[in-house]
């Protein structure tokens, strides 16, 4: 214990029910649900700031997100923006930002993205086309634990789990398909498979995956959790959870802040922080389920930051951006085209390019140096996108824990949470059942809902 710290209870009301721990988008969206539903609630969390991963870095001539770069929304998620009166900040992606590259064989390709382009375009080779014909007839399996590689391969062929899977993986994962479980990751395809016999002919009966569009900020995506944080009236920051135990019916919390420790009861609690943070939280509640989190994989990511002159790009850039399937051995698993994206980020004279170096996949790579980190990215940009001198800006951040893997470890640490006989104890986090921010939120709101049909549980 640091010296000049002493213990205090804290002065809580009975009414505080509800804990949460963490205030990344999930724990925010919660409390402010919890909120709206005069549901008493505590909001903790460690840092001085709120948004976990979510992070931007505004300067005169740059806005840059470090963490999550986009969110996919659809009406019910519009509308809580509308509710936090942020819905005229909303940018919305470039509609030419559709458009997926895929390096293939020694340059970017557009991915067809229609049966009739799929056929005219040349990105797949004749036997894949046929491959990807035949998935629509071809017989359904119904595989234990099947990783997304044996599945693509299973229903289409390998070519195309090399190049549409494994990049789009690594996209949204930092992730290898081969270890990555279908259950986990998009279970929608194995839903598809044993509704419809077959995921094309399912998604073509089911109508695709309904009216969802990508948007940020005008000051990019840290305005989100900002404005859920404004409204929040019992949100403590600079809090930081060590202990939790449970007794008679009670969750007793402990936390240092300002190095002072606090103490909390609760009758309900949320746990809302990475994977690996929730480990030592409920190690006294639950030695298993906290082994069990410790094996949740998290690699290191590092986004790169480059912005270049517009002059010095003799290319085009019209589309989302590159992604770099690991058959073809590039140095980043790729790149957004973030300007091209969301115009704002730089000047008009300007470009600014995201790139990902890292996840499961990258490792090495992601151990370089940053000037060999630099380099490589620069040399690739010359060579792929014909983007000529050097940059007037290049920076690096690091995420030494970045994005949670819904692997085989995950799936045993659900299989311990089931287990668990503890009423009132939720967690909802990126890591737990979604990890795209739409899914958190989405989480987060179901659980607010779920809460508030306790009984006795209204002020
Ligand atoms: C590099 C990167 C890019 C991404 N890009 C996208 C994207 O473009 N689109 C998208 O939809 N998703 C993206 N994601 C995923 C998405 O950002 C995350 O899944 C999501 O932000 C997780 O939010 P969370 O609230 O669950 O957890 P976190 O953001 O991890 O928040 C947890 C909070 O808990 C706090 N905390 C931890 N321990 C304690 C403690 N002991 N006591 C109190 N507080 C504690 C932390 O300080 C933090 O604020 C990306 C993720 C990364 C890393």
């Amino acid at each position: 214990m640091c010296i000049g710290m002493y213990f205090r209870r804290q002065e809580l009301t009975p009414d505080i029910m509800v804990g949460i721990i963490g205030a990344g988008i999930s724990g925010l969206t919660l409390a402010f649900h919890l909120q709206e539903k005069n549901i008493p609630y505590l909001l903790l969390e460690e840092k001085d700031i709120t948004g976990g991963y979510i992070k931007t870095e505004i300067r005169e001539n740059y806005i840059l997100d470090i963490g999550p770069n986009s969110i996919l929304a659809d009406e019910e998620i519009i509308n809580f923006f509308k509710t936090l009166d942020i819905e005229n900040e909303l940018i919305e992606a470039n509609p030419n930002s559709k458009a997926r590259f895929i390096y293939k064989a020694g340059r970017y390709r557009i991915l067809p993205d229609s049966p009739p382009r799929l056929l005219k375009s040349n990105f797949f080779s004749f036997k894949t086309k046929i491959s990807i014909l035949r998935e629509f007839f071809r017989k359904t399996e119904k595989v234990e634990d099947e990783t997304l590689a044996q599945f693509i391969t299973r229903r289409f062929n390998k070519e195309v789990t090399d190049y549409v899977l494994n990049p789009f993986v690594t996209g949204i994962y930092a992730g290898n398909p081969e270890k990555l479980l279908v259950k986990l990751t998009f279970p929608i395809l194995n839903d598809l498979e044993n509704k419809y016999g077959s995921v094309l002919k399912g998604m073509i009966k089911s109508g695709g995956s309904g009216r969802r569009k990508s948007f940020n900020f005008k000051k990019g995506m840290a305005t989100f959790p900002k404005a859920i944080a404004e409204k929040l009236k019992n949100l403590h920051v600079n809090t930081k959870v060590e202990k939790v135990e449970y007794l008679n019916g009670q969750f007793k919390v402990t936390a240092l802040s300002n190095e002072q420790k606090l103490s909390y009861d609760f009758s309900q609690l949320v746990i809302a922080t990475p994977a690996f943070t929730a480990s030592s939280i409920v190690k006294n509640i639950s030695p298993d389920v906290s082994q069990a989190l410790s094996q949740v994989e998290y690699p290191p990511m590092a986004l790169v930051h480059t912005i270049y002159s517009k002059e010095n790009v003799k290319g085009e850039l019209n589309g989302f951006g590159g992604l770099n399937p690991k058959i073809e051995n590039k140095f980043a698993s790729g790149s957004i085209w973030t300007s091209s994206v969301f115009s704002n980020r730089v000047p008009t004279d300007q470009i600014l390019l995201t790139s990902f170096v890292g996840g499961s996949q990258y490792y090495d790579q992601y151990i370089s140096e940053d000037h060999q980190i630099k380099e490589n990215i620069t040399r690739d940009f010359q060579k792929d996108l014909k983007i000529e001198g050097t940059p007037l800006m290049q920076k690096i951040h690091r995420w030494e824990k970045a994005i949670p893997q819904y692997d085989k470890n995950l799936q045993a640490a659900y299989s311990e949470i089931e287990k668990l006989q503890i009423k009132g104890l939720y967690f909802c986090a990126g890591w737990y059942k979604g990890i795209s921010l739409s899914d958190c939120i989405k989480n987060a709101m179901q659980l607010a809902k779920n809460i508030s049909t306790l009984k006795d549980i209204h002020s």
